[in-house]
């Protein structure tokens, strides 16, 4: 094992246990996805395979990425993650050759998962290129950098996007992208258990109501919930510093913090789906 392999490893911590909510679709990507990946004996016998390419798509914050690190950290397979921006570069050449890189060094590191993040960056549809030459380049290359991709490379594509009406027609054909899945925005269960996990360990007082706060969160995202669990602590943590006297977290105190974070989530953004 490389010390790059460890390294990949090792970093992702993620279990389905930091997920909250979304059992349906949990269970969708354990059978589909994880099953030929961990039980390969049983998957060889029955004639199971892993699809190649999955495209994740939904609004933001609300989980692909977790899903694919517990997907990966389950099956004991490398997760290498690619935000397509960082990949970007102004220099004739520079992102091919790192697109390129990308793909070699995930083949060195199977069996893993290449998660391209903002995957619209470079498949956004030939007729809506904003007339940069890199773009187009780019597409073609991922299309023939998966195209040659075989099934025993032990690889598997995943796409991430918030604007799936965006992609070129070409990424989601048979043998690319062509498992797709939504991830919603949580529902009031998800958002319950979303705010159980990002409160864990923290000194919450009686009168702390998450049911109550699930049911007032609609369109906020996981992320949002997260932020609004660490920005109260936070706030509390602080007052406890400057005031020296301990004290729990308050319902009061969550509040506070949602009167003024807004859901990131808009209605325009739902119906686009
Ligand atoms: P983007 O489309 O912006 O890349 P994403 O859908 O990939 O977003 P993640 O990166 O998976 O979102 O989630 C961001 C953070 O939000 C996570 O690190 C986690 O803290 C929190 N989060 C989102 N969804 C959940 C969830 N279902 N359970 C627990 N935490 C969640």
């Amino acid at each position: 094992q490389s010390k790059n392999q460890k390294k990949i490893g090792i970093e992702n911590k993620i279990t389905w246990d930091d997920i909250g909510g979304y059992e349906g679709l949990k269970k969708e990507i354990k059978e589909y996805i994880e099953l030929p990946l961990k039980y390969e004996g049983i998957a060889k016998k029955y004639g199971l395979k892993a699809p190649k390419g999955i495209l994740l798509f939904g609004p933001p914050g609300c989980g692909k990425t977790l899903m694919m690190r517990a997907l990966a950290n389950d099956a004991k397979i490398n997760f290498i993650y690619v935000n397509i921006s960082d990949i970007m570069s102004k220099w004739y050449g520079e992102s091919e050759a790192r697109l390129k890189e990308l793909f070699a060094n995930a083949r060195k590191n199977a069996p893993c998962i290449l998660f391209f993040d903002e995957i619209d960056t470079i498949g956004v549809k030939r007729e809506n290129h904003t007339g940069d030459s890199v773009t187009p380049r780019l597409l073609s290359l991922m299309l023939s950098e998966i195209d040659g991709m075989q099934s025993d490379d032990g690889m598997i594509i995943v796409g991430s996007t918030n604007v799936p009406q965006m992609l070129d027609k070409a990424l989601l054909r048979a043998g690319r992208f062509d498992k797709l899945l939504f991830v919603s925005p949580p529902d009031i269960t998800a958002r319950k258990e979303i705010l159980n996990i990002h409160c864990k360990g923290k000194p919450l007082a009686p009168d702390v109501d998450l049911n109550k706060i699930a049911e007032m969160t609609e369109r906020y995202s996981g992320a949002d919930l997260a932020n609004i669990c660490q920005e109260v602590a936070r706030k509390v943590a602080a007052e406890v510093i400057e005031s020296g006297k301990e004290r729990q977290i308050q319902m009061k105190d969550f509040m506070d913090v949602i009167k003024t974070y807004k859901p990131s989530i808009t209605l325009q953004m739902l119906e686009d789906y």
